[in-house]
């Protein structure tokens, strides 16, 4: 039985395009280049640690904010990537993947009526969180090829109910970074108009052809206004365990602790351990994960050269953005639901991402697939 008082918090938002598409994919049969999670097994040195954890009855409540090991071990690798020292007790939070991070940290800074600047294509969860924490989103839209941020369209769309920006490099589902300079130009908005910034990470060691990812961390007037997001999930191939940590300055992260015991209170205990002890002992992990995906895109650009899409370029993440405008005047939604059905390789449309319609020929491919799923996902490709 239904109630008629109930009325929807978030009547605008339908089921997620990764679940859509995931779901058509399996239904069909075809190969899924669509959602984005790794073919291939998280580190057998890491699956043999949580298992090890879970026998030794590691098997309650970790603190709040995180295993202190695991605190000290991130603090560590943030020193060793990006020369910065963070307090590990009082800068860093364990999080159930960056999901729950980039909630808690738009429900610690937005109040009803704020506005939030996002980038579109943006990815699917920030504009109803901050609709759920009572604010609005503000989109501006980027273009193919390049995605390139207009900072001074980013200025001006700055009201005085303005509260914080989010940023995601490198981005998905484009595959861009912001540069040196982009990150020049965000921290003068930021600090100019006392703004705060969220700052999505989730592939921070995903990046290619020597391009050094450019994290807030690197930049400590802008850190002292951020949370930055990121996620164990991309970096050690575990996209199922949801872990992730939110890095902030102290008066941000005392806020956002208080939200996150509520959300979760904590994260996963054995995963916490093994986490520690793979960052401990194999820090070589991270440092080869560019040039692993790297390889990756290159042998699926290499695949895809004899077909008829148009190759955007991929800076980071594990996604490769192809126009189709050689193929077909289909919709990408449209175009995405015959490829899955029709020729057997799911991808994901681009136009969700947005908040205005978008006629853009674009759709996103990932490419986090053994050789021989992107040789059989090619070789369709290539028949159209
Ligand atoms: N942000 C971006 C840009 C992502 O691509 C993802 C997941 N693919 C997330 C956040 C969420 O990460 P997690 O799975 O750790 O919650
Ligand atoms: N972030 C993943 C992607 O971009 C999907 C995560 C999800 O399904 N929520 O494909």
């Amino acid at each position: 039985m239904s109630s008629n008082h109930f009325k929807s918090r978030l009547p605008d938002v339908a089921t997620s395009i990764f679940t859509e598409m995931s779901l058509l994919a399996n239904q069909s049969g075809a190969i899924n280049l669509s959602q984005g999670f790794p073919e291939f097994d998280t580190p057998e040195f890491l699956k043999a640690a949580v298992i090890d954890a879970v026998q030794q009855g590691k098997n309650q409540y970790a603190p709040s904010s995180g295993l202190p090991p695991l605190l000290e071990q991130i603090s560590a690798l943030i020193n060793r990537r990006y020369q910065y020292q963070l307090d590990p007790h009082k800068n860093i939070t364990i999080t159930s993947g960056a999901t729950e991070a980039i909630f808690v940290a738009i429900q610690t800074i937005v109040h009803a009526g704020d506005e939030v600047i996002i980038f579109d294509p943006a990815y699917d969860s920030y504009a109803p969180v901050i609709q759920l924490a009572g604010g609005r989103s503000v989109h501006i839209p980027l273009s193919a090829p390049d995605y390139k941020v207009n900072w001074q369209q980013v200025q001006e769309s700055v009201t005085d109910r303005t509260r914080a920006i989010i940023v995601n490099s490198p981005h998905n589902p484009t595959g861009t970074l912001l540069d040196h300079q982009d990150m020049l130009n965000l921290q003068q908005i930021v600090c100019d108009n006392d703004l705060f910034l969220i700052s999505d990470e989730v592939y921070e060691f995903i990046t290619f052809d020597k391009k050094a990812h450019q994290s807030v961390l690197k930049y400590p007037e802008l850190f002292e206004r951020a949370f930055v997001v990121s996620s164990f999930g991309k970096t050690f191939h575990c996209t199922g365990w949801k872990m992730g940590y939110c890095s902030a300055p102290e008066y941000l992260t005392n806020e956002f602790r208080k939200i996150h015991q509520y959300v979760t209170y904590s994260v996963h205990t054995p995963s916490q351990i093994g986490i520690t002890n793979m960052l401990t002992e194999h820090p070589e992990h991270i440092d080869e994960l560019g040039t692993f995906y790297q390889q990756k895109r290159d042998y699926l650009i290499g695949k895809l050269a004899s077909s008829k899409f148009k190759i955007l370029p991929s800076s980071g993440t594990y996604f490769l953005l192809v126009d189709y405008s050689n193929i077909s005047d289909m919709d990408d939604r449209s175009f995405c639901h015959w490829l899955t059905t029709e020729v057997g390789v799911a991808a994901i449309p681009l136009s969700p991402f947005y908040e205005q319609p978008n006629t853009n020929k674009v759709i996103r491919l990932c490419f986090a697939k053994n050789e021989a799923t992107l040789d059989l996902a090619a070789e369709k490709l290539c028949q159209l």
